[in-house]
């Protein structure tokens, strides 16, 4: 039985003041149903951290770097997120990809680094809208999912965290059907059945676009869904109700 997950990814947001105040709104968030994040911004960890102590919330990064340490100005290694109390690091994420040049060499690579640190990796794959139109969504997840796990075992596989987000749905409004958004997640889970047998059971799969407390419950009721990757509505008391509808 795999235990639903609700991570929020709060990007570019919440100064370390701020953040502190978003902490302390939703440090009593409800751990007992599901594994709860907050992937915060990088100066944000410190101090989110010391809030969140003791709460049982996990403590999320949204990018790392693929190197222990060296000369990469302006990078964050896993090291020091480990150091700083992170368990779980966003991978891959679209705007990511999108506009830091994010590639899915990289992306495996970060992914089997976050690993050799015991980090939990929170994949992030999905399609454009054109490419949902021209009918080859299904063939991009597909390539994005067996690139992230090119040289990963079994073993490791299990470890790891897929969230599906379709380009369209991030921050539009526009969510996926409950239906859409399985149709997906099973065939993510298909490409992992092809990778790794039995295993693919194991492995999360949440959804991400546009989730709030209206539609999670639905969305979290689908049979390959184990829970959201859930952005602007993780910057408020909303987040809670998200994490309300996993039954
Ligand atoms: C995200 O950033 O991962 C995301 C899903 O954003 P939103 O919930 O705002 O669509």
């Amino acid at each position: 039985m795999r235990k639903k997950i609700v991570a929020g990814n709060w990007k570019m947001n919440k100064t370390p003041s701020e953040a502190i105040e978003l902490a302390k709104l939703l440090k009593d968030s409800d751990t007992s149903k599901c594994d709860v994040v907050f992937c915060v911004p990088a100066i944000d960890i410190i101090p989110v951290g010391e809030v969140i102590k003791g709460t049982g919330i996990g403590l999320g990064a949204q990018n790392m770097y693929f190197e222990d340490e060296g000369a990469y100005t302006g990078e964050i290694s896993p090291k020091m997120l480990v150091d700083a109390g992170v368990s779980y690091v966003i991978i891959g994420h679209s705007e990511r990809r999108q506009y830091f040049a994010e590639t899915d060499e990289s992306v495996n690579k970060k992914i089997k680094k976050a690993l050799e640190y015991k980090l939990i990796p929170i994949v992030c794959v999905g399609e454009a809208l054109e490419e949902r139109e021209k009918g080859i969504a299904f063939e991009k997840i597909r390539m994005q999912v067996k690139l992230a796990f090119e040289g990963i075992s079994a073993a490791d596989a299990e470890k790891i965290i897929i969230a599906y987000e379709p380009i369209w749905a991030i921050g539009t409004g526009k969510v996926a059907t409950d239906d859409q958004a399985q149709e997906v997640c099973k065939e993510i889970r298909n490409v992992l059945n092809e990778l790794y047998g039995g295993v693919s059971e194991n492995i999360r799969i949440q959804y991400g676009g546009s989730v709030n407390g209206k539609n999670a419950a639905g969305l979290f009721a689908m049979a390959d869904i184990d829970g959201g990757l859930i952005g602007g509505a993780s910057l408020k008391d909303e987040f809670k109700d998200i994490i309300a509808s996993v039954k």
